[in-house]
């Protein structure tokens, strides 16, 4: 879905949001417990995962002094997990905060790609095409909102219903 504003070729350049610089963590992927669950399955062992009380992270693989990467990056092929990225990953750029107590859509100043886009087409975008998409992710329950932190620019405050169901 997101491939409409950013194409695979700019994310297989990049890889940017499944590597992570030592300090950065922001946007390491949270992991819901059902999806952990069918990652373990999965998976096995290999994997390790870390309880953070509402969510999972996942241990990242030590790549050079100050980088690490999502063990689910396989460098050709991109993510292995496909369409079973957790919440976070399948709609970044863009996050889904809480900013003081409202819900609210943000974009990621660490994408270069997005950061080219005007806002006003970003906006234009939410709310045409990935509103609906993103509609359809809290349908199935499996999303965390994330704290919101200085690496995101807000785009829009949300009806705080949209989440509570
Ligand atoms: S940071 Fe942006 S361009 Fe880079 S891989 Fe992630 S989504 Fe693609
Ligand atoms: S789960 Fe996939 S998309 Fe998400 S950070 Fe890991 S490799 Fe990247």
């Amino acid at each position: 879905m997101i491939s409409e504003i950013i194409t695979k070729k700019d994310c297989a350049k990049c890889k940017k949001c499944c590597q992570f610089e030592s300090g950065k963590f922001d946007d390491v992927p949270r992991f819901s417990k059902r999806l952990t669950s069918q990652i373990k399955n999965k998976f096995g062992n290999r994997i390790v995962f870390t309880n953070k009380t509402d969510f999972y992270n996942v241990k990242l693989q030590k790549i050079s002094e100050s980088k690490y990467q999502c063990p689910f990056l396989d460098i050709e092929k991109g993510c292995q997990l496909s369409d079973s990225r957790p919440f976070d990953c399948k709609i970044f750029p863009f996050y889904l905060m809480n900013y003081k107590g409202d819900t609210v859509i943000s974009i990621s100043k660490d994408c270069p790609v997005i950061m080219e886009k005007k806002l006003s087409l970003l906006y234009n975008y939410f709310e045409n095409t990935i509103n609906h998409y993103i509609s359809n992710l809290l349908k199935d329950g499996d999303f965390i909102v994330e704290p919101y932190h200085s690496d995101a620019i807000i785009l829009k405050i949300l009806n705080n219903n949209i989440i509570n169901k």
